[in-house]
């Protein structure tokens, strides 16, 4: 497989085309951003344990049935991926209220929801990601009904075996984003990354954050809390 251009900057990794059209390379780096992008960190390393635990995670994902794009990791920063045509929508899944949600609803944060919920941020770096309903994403022709209605399937889907996943290593899993899109056969796939980026992981006995929160909220251990959920991950299921 051979490493052509540079297709693509975002925040936390890089994408690179590739002599197969159906297939791209992700390059993960250490930085981390928050904020929409006005807070700026990194550790050294990052890059590598995300990229790690994303494909940790993809693969115990496939294995419950769930397709996503993981192919093959090439490298410590590289991993081999479908191809996807992604739907322009951040899709956030809630099992206890936390951050954004506690605040808009003025619910505490560590509230247990009577079950989870779905939402979906229209991804608009300039608009600031806007929350953004069903109804408007398919009158901005963004999805189609089933489109939003296959996504909510697979995401409460991807939900239930996230948090088998996490609980059997002493994490809450109490909110996550996803991205999904489209592969070269047209089937809905979870694409991006799951990691301590993108999910809210509390340890299931003291309800430490291990995840992104810490550099949000300058909390400390940053970098440390990421080793500890990557460690416990690579404890129980392997590399
Ligand atoms: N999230 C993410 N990328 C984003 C926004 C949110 O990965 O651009 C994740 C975030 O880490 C958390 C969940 O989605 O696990 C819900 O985030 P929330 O809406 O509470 O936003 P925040 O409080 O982080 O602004």
């Amino acid at each position: 497989m051979q490493k052509l251009d540079l297709m693509y900057t975002g925040k936390a990794k890089k994408v690179y085309s590739t002599d197969d059209e159906t297939l791209c390379i992700f390059e993960y780096k250490d930085d981390a951003t928050a904020f929409n992008g006005e807070k700026k960190g990194s550790f050294e390393g990052k890059g590598i344990i995300n990229n790690k635990m994303a494909n940790i995670i993809f693969r115990l994902l496939e294995k419950e049935g769930i397709r996503t794009h993981f192919v093959e990791q090439l490298s410590d920063r590289e991993t081999l991926v479908k191809k996807v045509n992604i739907i322009p929508l951040e899709v956030i899944i809630r099992n206890v209220a936390a951050g954004s949600f506690s605040k808009r609803y003025g619910v505490k944060e560590g509230t247990a929801l009577e079950s989870s919920t779905i939402e979906f941020s229209y991804k608009n770096d300039d608009l600031g990601d806007p929350l953004i309903n069903s109804y408007h994403a398919v009158a901005l022709g963004i999805a189609t009904r089933e489109n939003i209605e296959e996504i909510k399937t697979l995401a409460f889907k991807i939900n239930d075996a996230l948090k088998k996943i996490f609980i059997e290593i002493g994490i809450k899993l109490i909110d996550f984003k996803i991205e999904v899109g489209f592969d070269s056969e047209g089937n809905i796939i979870l694409s991006d990354e799951i990691s301590p980026d993108t999910c809210r992981l509390w340890d299931a006995e003291t309800n430490k954050k291990l995840d992104k929160d810490r550099f949000r909220f300058d909390l400390g251990e940053f970098g440390d809390v990421y080793h500890e959920v990557f460690n416990r991950l690579v404890e129980k299921y392997g590399e």
